[in-house]
């Protein structure tokens, strides 16, 4: 049973990947998230997601995307979806159950179920609602629990831990938001 695997960061990873090798599973890791801004650290973050995919031999699948900056602030897509958020969960989901489906995939999950500081039921739902449209199965695992343990577990193979979500709002709204620009100009 293959399972395709969305991967937001490295860090985020590392408990999804511990917890699925452990059981044997057949995955590879699949990255789309045009949401990350700007392309510094789209370029960051998964650069240390490929980190996370070499310590735990799992392949990484690049998808189709890039660092859509301008996208998230023309605000358009607020005509169809109640907030950035809503989007951002749809149009990644979308192109994993997409690309799962297309691919000969059993299944797809992700690691956005492991941050207590995400919508939780709600990317379960959209996932469950593109599991359907694209006829392949969503596999909602609540990889919530490993969080602390994940975040260790990048501590200890050094890999970078980013302060804010992603898209350049979340940026803006950090409190650490001086320093992730310092450390933008720092490289
Ligand atoms: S805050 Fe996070 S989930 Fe919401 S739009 Fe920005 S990157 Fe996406």
């Amino acid at each position: 049973m293959s399972l395709l695997l969305h991967a937001c960061c490295g860090p985020c990873a590392m408990y999804p990947l511990e917890l699925l090798t452990g059981q044997g599973k057949d995955l590879e890791i699949f990255w789309y998230n045009p949401n990350i801004h700007p392309e510094f650290e789209w370029n960051r973050r998964y650069e240390n997601l490929q980190i996370a995919a070499d310590h735990y031999k799992v392949s990484l699948i690049k998808g189709d995307d890039s660092c859509e900056e301008e996208y998230w602030l023309s605000k358009t897509y607020l005509e169809e979806f109640e907030t950035r958020c809503d989007m951002c969960y749809d149009m990644r989901m979308d192109a994993i159950a997409k690309f799962a489906s297309e691919n000969g995939f059993d299944s797809f999950s992700t690691t956005l179920l492991v941050s207590p500081y995400q919508q939780h039921d709600k990317i379960a739902n959209i996932a469950e609602t593109k599991a359907r449209k694209y006829n392949v199965d969503f596999e909602y695992i609540d990889f919530r629990p490993g969080f602390r343990h994940g975040q260790d577990l990048a501590r200890e193979i050094g890999l970078y831990r980013q302060k804010f979500c992603g898209c350049i709002f979340s940026l803006e709204e950090s409190k650490f938001r001086d320093k992730i620009y310092r450390s933008f100009e720092e490289g």
